[in-house]
């Protein structure tokens, strides 16, 4: 069997996204499907599909453009290059935007195929990723009005990105606020209020609390069924949606301290001579993040990778042996870079309990 491998159980990422979009959608609110953590990949954004998602979100164009065929609503998540803009309006049902120059260069790439792209004004509420700042939103909304072949559909923001500011509902009414603003401009409403991604879901499960924006895009939550930013499980949903499987190649006795080079023989002391049952899987630092992998046996501790081996403790587990696979659940940076591995396999299933 081929090793490494991505293990998707498609049942459970279809239920976790059942779960979330009725528990958004009792709060009128639709769910974004957000593929770039698996790298586009087509059998879970399927699973999505099934799951109740109004469409599918990645931040690049070539993973929405392998999802075109889907026939759902595809956003752009990342802000768009100013080089790419006409694949964008090419590929993209809708955008997410903070810059004057793009947009203005989207709207000349729609005209030129006489399309109208719908776009989305982030906001930056304080995260200091991606967004205008509060102070400038209705100045840009009064120059994307003039704008023939861009529609303003509505407006975002993106918390818990980068500096880990948490959508709370201050924030939230600070959106609302520019909205009102944006749509007295206007002079219509905007069917939009894209509040944020899995972060935002925990508020939708406080007591009495009715939430502002109408749309959330969703990735971690859905695909590793964990709670962002905290990485526990979120309430209705699984966590083995997805698992990853090495193979041990190498299991032995060793001494916890490395040999000293020009070392002086005189100071080898005891604390040098304990010894542990270390083991080497066949994937490395080109395939994950060693410091997001949880492993599944809860006594084997991952002690760190290079580029191609992954050093972990067997000493309190019994009866692992070389050739065995073993499985970890992962964090998202390791399942982005897992999910984007040429070297890592995928193997996809829809029993519910697999093992
Ligand atoms: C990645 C991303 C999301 C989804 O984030 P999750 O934490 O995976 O839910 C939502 N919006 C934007 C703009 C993103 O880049």
């Amino acid at each position: 069997m081929a090793n490494p491998k991505l293990d998707i159980n498609l049942s459970i990422i279809e239920d976790n996204t059942r779960q979330i979009v009725q528990l958004a959608k009792s709060k009128g609110i639709d769910i974004f499907g957000v593929i770039k953590g698996v790298g586009g990949d087509i059998e879970i954004a399927k699973a999505m599909i099934l799951g109740g998602v109004v469409g599918l979100g990645d931040s690049r164009l070539d993973n929405l453009k392998k999802l075109k065929r889907l026939k759902v609503p595809l956003m752009l998540l990342r802000i768009p290059m100013l080089s790419q803009a006409k694949r964008v309006v090419k590929i993209a049902d809708i955008s997410l935007n903070s810059q004057l120059e793009v947009i203005d260069r989207l709207d000349k790439e729609a005209a030129s195929l006489n399309k109208v792209h719908k776009i989305i004004l982030m906001i930056d509420l304080g995260d200091r990723r991606e967004g205008v700042l509060p102070k400038d939103t209705l100045n840009y909304v009064d120059e994307i009005r003039t704008l023939k072949n861009i529609r303003l559909v509505g407006l975002g923001s993106n918390l818990a990105c980068f500096r880990g500011v948490l959508p709370t509902e201050d924030k939230m009414l600070q959106l609302m606020e520019l909205v009102k603003g944006a749509e007295g401009l206007l002079g219509r409403k905007l069917p939009i209020i894209s509040g944020g991604n899995s972060s935002s879901l925990p508020l939708l499960l406080k007591e009495g609390y009715t939430p502002i924006t109408n749309q959330l895009r969703v990735g971690e939550t859905i695909i590793l069924g964990r709670k962002v930013p905290s990485g526990d499980k979120f309430s209705f949903t699984k966590l083995d949606g997805i698992k990853l499987k090495a193979e041990v190649i190498e299991i032995k006795n060793k001494p916890v301290n490395s040999d000293k080079v020009n070392g002086d023989s005189n100071v080898n002391n005891s604390l040098d001579e304990e010894i542990r049952r270390r083991g080497i899987l066949a994937i490395g630092s080109q395939d994950i993040e060693a410091k997001g992998l949880i492993p599944c046996n809860k006594g084997i501790i991952v002690e760190g990778a290079s580029s191609d081996h992954l050093i972990v403790d067997l000493t309190n587990v019994q009866g692992v042996m070389v050739g065995d696979e073993v499985s970890f659940r992962l964090n998202y940076s390791s399942l982005l870079r897992a999910a984007t591995s040429p070297y890592v396999k995928k193997f996809y299933y829809r029993e519910d309990d697999r093992d």
